[in-house]
């Protein structure tokens, strides 16, 4: 079966002021819709037109080539925007408990200290991209990657990520990426990166 989009866990306003809604109508609707519309025609017909899409984004150099740059960015565009619309909430916000709160101190010194490391690779990250919380080795990290690509490609598991796209942010905030990310913090649902984490 064809991919399909996911419908918002929210309503479309229900992540202001900190994202607007017209921004996540574009978002989800328009834009996670052309990546899902084109990773659904560059695998029409072939064998990994059924597969989950954890296991084509696991196996892109056994993608035909003709189609594998088209599968990487659209792909990569669908498995991360399904991840992100998860990971926020309208009760988002506040700092993770638990073994996901100790694991972070332990990693990077403070919850204080892991939210300006992200932060700072969202920002640097040049041009298009995401930010990341990952599971690399068992160990936690922050990562960026260019464009649509994502931690999964690269063998490691994602446990958090931030769009920054221009489009993630752009109507709201311009050309202030900090201040999107700084509004962010505040729609992240901690109980999904947790249960992410736990499932390692
Ligand atoms: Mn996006």
């Amino acid at each position: 079966m064809a991919y399909v989009v996911p419908p918002l866990p929210y309503d479309y306003n229900a992540l202001e002021p900190h994202i607007d809604e017209q921004t996540m109508r574009i978002h989800h609707d328009k834009h996670h819709q052309a990546y899902v519309d084109k990773v659904n025609a560059a695998l029409e017909g072939t064998e990994w037109a059924d597969r989950p899409i954890e296991e084509v984004l696991t196996s892109l150099e056994r993608i035909p080539e003709d189609k594998r740059t088209a599968v990487r960015n659209n792909g990569g565009g669908h498995y991360n925007h399904t991840l992100f619309w998860e990971s926020m909430s309208p009760d988002g916000g506040g700092a993770p408990e638990g073994d996901l709160a100790a694991a972070i101190d332990a990693a990077f010194g403070s919850f204080a200290d892991f939210q300006a490391k992200l932060k700072d690779a969202g920002v640097n990250q040049f041009g298009s991209g995401w930010a990341w919380l990952v599971l690399d080795g068992g160990a936690l990290a922050v990562v960026s990657t260019p464009n649509q690509d994502n931690p999964i490609s690269a063998g490691m598991t994602p446990l958090l990520g931030v769009d920054v796209w221009e489009h993630a942010y752009y109507l709201t905030y311009q050309n202030r990426r900090p201040d999107y990310i700084d509004a962010w913090w505040a729609t992240v649902d901690w109980s999904r990166v947790a249960d992410r984490f736990a499932a390692e």
